[in-house]
């Protein structure tokens, strides 16, 4: 194991290896001290250097301001009285999973109650979550109805948007952008209409992109916003014009229908998202060391995750 900085990089992680090296609470709060702390302790309340350390526990006193804390403070794993090898364990487990790993079986793997599984998915998909910068180039963007028993049935949908037919109640519109060699921004709509569609690509897609769509109508006008927006007429068998397809995404939406089918058999609307993060955390960074990347994530990232 050699350590450049404060990423320690592992060959041929395991989960044994993972809880041999990880397997006390001192264990896993010198790395988290590590990669928060590089140059000791800061207070997290005031931010001061000068900070007495409890002995007796993993907590450490400002001398400034008298504010109490540990290494923890704002991230996932604080609120949690669960030790901090069962939580990297799960990490380890989660990240790996490459078709995903259900609550029931992470709790059999960690030995937790499946509720405490359950709350330990939800936190680490939430801390996968988060977007890495605006998308730019060319962008393919589309969207898809998933949750509940899969069948893409968007074409039916269409018409009568919000009224599903028989069965398919569960189902959500999902809007994914998709940038050519690059990063994918996958998120549940509350209506596939261009008010809710129009934002999100403002926000998410650099104005200098050309982005590539089906004829949707909620992507009407979109050069306006955009440097270029190339049309394909997909019910006209259209897929591709010239360089401009669509195909990354469509393949995007296969795998994790796939996913849900195989692993999940089906996805209650409200934990659609927290799946839909973890699918995108792991195509986004592939061939990555996704543990080390997901500690120092939920580590260095705890501001945005402090409000769980
Ligand atoms: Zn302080």
């Amino acid at each position: 194991m050699a350590k450049i900085g404060y990423i320690m990089i592992m060959e041929q992680q395991s989960i044994l290896s993972i809880t041999q090296r990880f397997g006390t609470q001192e264990a896993c709060i010198s790395y988290l001290e590590s990669i928060r702390w590089p140059d000791g302790p800061v207070c997290t309340n005031c931010g001061s250097h000068h900070i007495h350390n409890r002995k007796d526990s993993h907590r450490y006193l400002c001398r400034d301001c008298n504010h109490s804390f540990s290494v923890t403070v704002g991230t996932i794993m604080h609120a949690s009285k669960l030790p901090l090898p069962k939580w990297f364990a799960a990490i380890f487990l989660i990240v790996n999973a490459k078709k995903g790993i259900s609550s029931l079986q992470l709790s059999r793997d960690i030995n937790v109650n499946k509720n405490t599984a359950w709350y330990m998915q939800k936190r680490i998909r939430k801390a996968m979550s988060g977007s890495d910068g605006l998308l730019k180039g060319i962008v393919e963007v589309d969207e898809s109805y998933l949750g509940g028993s899969m069948t893409n049935m968007r074409k039916s949908y269409k018409k009568e948007l919000g009224i599903y037919p028989g069965g398919m109640e569960h189902k959500k519109p999902v809007l994914g952008m998709m940038q050519r060699k690059g990063s994918v921004k996958v998120m549940v709509i509350d209506k596939a209409d261009a008010k809710t569609i129009r934002p999100l690509l403002d926000r998410h897609i650099d104005a200098s992109s050309e982005v590539v769509t089906d004829g949707f109508g909620a992507y009407r006008m979109l050069h306006r916003t955009h440097a270029k927006h190339i049309t394909l007429n997909h019910s006209k068998n259209i897929m591709t014009a010239g360089k401009y397809n669509t195909s990354r995404l469509d393949s995007f939406w296969t795998t994790i229908k796939r996913a849900i089918v195989g692993q999940y058999h089906r996805v209650s609307p409200e934990h659609l998202q927290g799946y839909l993060d973890e699918i995108a955390f792991k195509f986004n960074n592939k061939g990555k060391d996704l543990f080390n990347l997901l500690i120092c994530k939920i580590i260095q990232g705890r501001n945005e995750i402090a409000t769980l």
